[in-house]
């Protein structure tokens, strides 16, 4: 199995996530382009068109490695366990983590994330195996969980779990906070499953289609145990780890943007943070030393959770569909890239 980095070591894990061919997708004749090889890497087929049915043609194919990719069948708790699940032992050692789902509109990031009450992602499942693990190491009451979940849409924070005016950004000694962003003490998974389909419900959705959440929104959870040790001398000293899990805006948006010459604000603005979390990874990947966390909301938001010491786990989410090609190959294109660390 992956494993995470030592002490001091920067390492970026990438994941793959294949979801099952919708309905739509097989009623539009779609043929399954993506293949998973020893649950672990990638084969992309072109077909010689994406439309034509009859005349589908293999043109080619690439082979993408990748720490661990899911096919279709694998179940959720399967794709926690394999991403995240050390992460979360990790936070409980007070070192800092973050998980993110990247992919086109579609491509199956919510559900991964946060996933349905039958099924539910890996921000419940984190949560759920955070308690099962403090209960296993202490009955005194000694950790303290807090979650906040908050939105950025157009370069704009707002806290998911009590709605209102958008938050400022400000800097503080423990890094960037949101100033009255909401830290809701969390007790059980059971109450934690509602309040998140509540905040994913809070979501800005496109004034056009009022049901969908905006695929331009990026939603954030934070989960900070706060803990206390006695150190040799036996005084008490007080630590916290902090998880982010991290369900991005649609990357397709991202990329047509880069080839526009105009665009609208809002367009603009989501370039902004997918590219500024771009150019955070690709700065870490070259071991660069300065890391643009400035340049967005987003990269401001996750800069103590990202590089440095901290675990970073990228879950590329993808359809199968030849339908969805081009953006599958931009989805696995930029995966193989955060790899090379
Ligand atoms: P995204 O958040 O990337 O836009 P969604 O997570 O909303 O995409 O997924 C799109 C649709 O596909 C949803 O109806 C979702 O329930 C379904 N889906 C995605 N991944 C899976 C999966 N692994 N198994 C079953 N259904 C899935
Ligand atoms: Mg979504």
């Amino acid at each position: 199995s992956p494993s995470l980095k030592e002490e001091n070591e920067s390492r970026i894990l990438v994941f793959v996530r294949v979801r099952p061919l919708a309905k739509n997708e097989t009623e539009a004749g779609s043929r399954c382009c993506v293949r998973v090889v020893d649950r672990r890497d990638v084969f992309l087929t072109e077909f010689a068109s994406e439309k034509d049915y009859l005349r589908l043609k293999r043109l080619r194919g690439r082979h993408f490695a990748f720490d661990a990719s899911f096919p279709d069948s694998a179940t959720q708790q399967e794709v926690y366990s394999t991403t995240t699940s050390e992460l979360v032992e990790a936070v409980l050692q007070g070192r800092n983590g973050s998980v993110f789902c990247y992919g086109a509109t579609g491509a199956g990031k919510t559900y991964t994330m946060l996933g349905t009450v039958e099924s539910p992602g890996v921000m419940v499942l984190a949560i759920k195996d955070l308690f099962s693990k403090i209960r296993m190491r202490s009955c005194d009451g000694n950790h303290a969980v807090h979650l906040s979940y908050l939105e950025v849409y157009n370069e704009t924070v707002r806290d998911l779990l009590s709605p209102g005016r958008p938050l400022v950004l400000r800097e503080d000694k423990q890094g960037t906070v949101a100033a009255g962003l909401t830290q809701y003490r969390a007790y059980s998974t059971e109450e934690v499953m509602i309040l998140l389909q509540q905040g994913n419900h809070n979501r800005t959705t496109e004034p056009t289609r009022a049901n969908e959440t905006s695929s331009r929104s990026h939603a954030i959870l934070q989960v900070v145990v706060e803990y206390r040790v006695k150190d040799a001398g036996m005084n008490i000293i007080n630590k916290m780890g902090k998880l982010s899990l991290i369900d991005l805006a649609g990357s397709e948006r991202a990329l047509a943007t880069d080839q526009r010459t105009i665009r609208s604000l809002e367009g603009a603005n989501i370039n902004r943070s997918l590219l500024a979390l771009s150019s955070c990874i690709n700065a870490l990947v070259e071991g660069k030393k300065h890391i643009p966390y400035r340049n967005s909301k987003l990269t401001q938001l996750l800069k103590d959770s990202l590089g440095g010491t901290c675990n970073t786990v990228m879950i590329a989410n993808i359809s199968p569909s030849n339908l969805s090609f081009g953006e599958t190959q931009n989805t696995l294109h930029w995966a193989d890239r955060a790899k090379e660390i």
